[in-house]
């Protein structure tokens, strides 16, 4: 039996059903398990003292293209709309293999965790030069982060009247089967699980209607979710009237793609009858606000989507949109930007934070992660509020209105991967020297 007892919080701020906020407040965890939360607890275990901190549950980040922090703020990709941001990409990712994959994984997912985030879906749609899902499972369990990648794919390239290069697509059949592969080899469906596998066609404009249909179908058999791009901007709803003749709610339901079972990554432009399609159909959504500013894409409608009842959570995107990967930092994006769409009142820094926990982990179908309560794992991060950024604060929405916007610890499973706001569970800056490495090859 393994104890940490974490005494003395600042304050705990639970996102039980309750929404309690405890004050000088201890967590007990016992084996990986939150085991008791509460006043004067005491354990034999390791003792961290958590004074001068609020404590929250680990963020819950739901879409991620972690390959992509190799290609950040990269010149001719920085001030495009999303197509033509693609183009001039794709040429460079399909360069990539395998160990670009799992040190990209590796950064990208450190990033995360150093910003609040113990949990992490990723959508990696391209698999060049012998790369394979698993070099970014293996990043994640490395580093010690739940984690719930999918199994993407494009198969509509430019000479089919898809966007990607051709070099980029994958047969269909080709797909399914490594589909099949990697459920086999890594999805655990059990509770706590540290790893969960989807499946993931790129988005519309990539993939077939065939793909479309079997993917789910397939996932549905093999009970793991489904997770695509939908509805992101404009121009994508151009293609889906244009080449489908439907929005693409309709596109998505047609093909099996609404359920509990299914995220949506970004939905910007879904409109009122799509919005009470994915309510009814208890369809989750992810939103990435700091990607859709990057890319002028527009302002999701998410007070709405909330208000009806749609699953949302929150997502950073790829590290090629956003630029980057600080997850509580987007928290309070998603909170300013529904102020800017909806007035000041629209979202409070507590329901952001909402989104970005107990919200992220209801659409990755988690229960058992994203609160702070008896029972639930111990994916907890513990933020140091004594600094410049939290000096006169009076109320822990603070964390969102002002900062810190790095955890000082992190649990995972009762594992400690941040310890006093370093890594602890790799070497770090050897892992950014291969990143920098990599990065310049690719630029030369
Ligand atoms: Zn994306």
């Amino acid at each position: 039996m393994t104890e940490i007892l974490i005494r003395n919080a600042d304050i705990i701020v639970t996102m039980d059903d309750d929404r309690q906020e405890l004050v000088g407040a201890d967590l007990l965890v016992r084996d990986g398990k939150i085991a008791q939360i509460g006043h004067g607890l005491t354990s034999l275990g390791e003792i961290h003292d958590a004074a001068g901190c609020v404590v929250t549950p680990g963020l819950v980040n739901t879409h991620h293209h972690l390959y992509q922090t190799l290609t950040r703020a990269v010149p001719g990709g920085q001030d495009a709309l999303l197509f033509g941001w693609l183009r001039t990409l794709y040429p460079i990712w399909s360069r990539f293999g395998p160990e670009e994959m799992f040190i990209s994984a590796q950064i990208g997912l450190a990033e995360l965790a150093l910003s609040g985030c113990t949990l992490s879906s990723d959508h990696l749609y391209l698999y060049p030069n012998g790369a394979r899902l698993e070099d970014t499972i293996h990043a994640a369990s490395e580093l010690g982060l739940r984690f719930q990648p999918t199994r993407g794919a494009m198969s509509i390239g430019e000479s089919d009247g898809g966007l990607p290069p051709d070099a980029l697509v994958e047969a269909e059949q080709a797909i399914l089967e490594d589909m099949i592969r990697v459920v086999d080899a890594y999805h655990d469906p059990s509770e706590g699980s540290m790893c969960r596998v989807g499946l993931a066609p790129c988005s519309p404009f990539s993939v077939s209607r065939d793909l479309m249909r079997d993917a789910a179908l397939l996932a549905r058999d093999k009970g793991v979710m489904l997770h695509t791009h939908l509805a992101e901007n404009d121009e994508d709803i151009a293609y889906s009237e244009d080449q489908f003749g439907c929005r693409p709610g309709q596109y998505a339901e047609e093909l099996g793609w609404t359920g509990s079972d299914v995220w949506h990554a970004h939905c910007v432009k879904l409109d009122g009858s799509e919005i009470d399609l994915f309510a009814r159909s208890r369809t989750g959504v992810a939103h990435c606000p700091c990607s859709n500013c990057r890319l002028g894409s527009g302002i999701a409608p998410v007070r709405k989507m909330r208000d009806l009842g749609v699953h949302v959570g929150l997502g950073v995107d790829g590290s090629a949109s956003n630029d980057s990967g600080n997850l509580i930092a987007e928290a309070r994006q998603s909170m300013l930007l529904q102020r800017v769409a909806n007035g000041a009142d629209a979202m409070s820094a507590r329901e952001a934070l909402e989104i970005a926990t107990r919200g992220g982990a209801k659409v990755l179908n988690r229960p058992d992660c994203g609160r702070l309560m008896p029972g639930k794992r111990a994916d907890i991060a513990i933020w140091d509020v004594r600094g410049i950024e939290s000096a006169g604060s009076w109320d822990p929405a603070a964390l969102l209105l002002a900062g810190p916007t790095r955890v000082k610890h992190l649990f995972v499973e009762g594992r400690q991967v941040v310890r006093d706001g370093q890594i602890v569970t790799i070497d770090l800056p050897k892992a950014m020297e291969t990143q920098n490495r990599l990065a310049s090859a690719l630029a030369e």
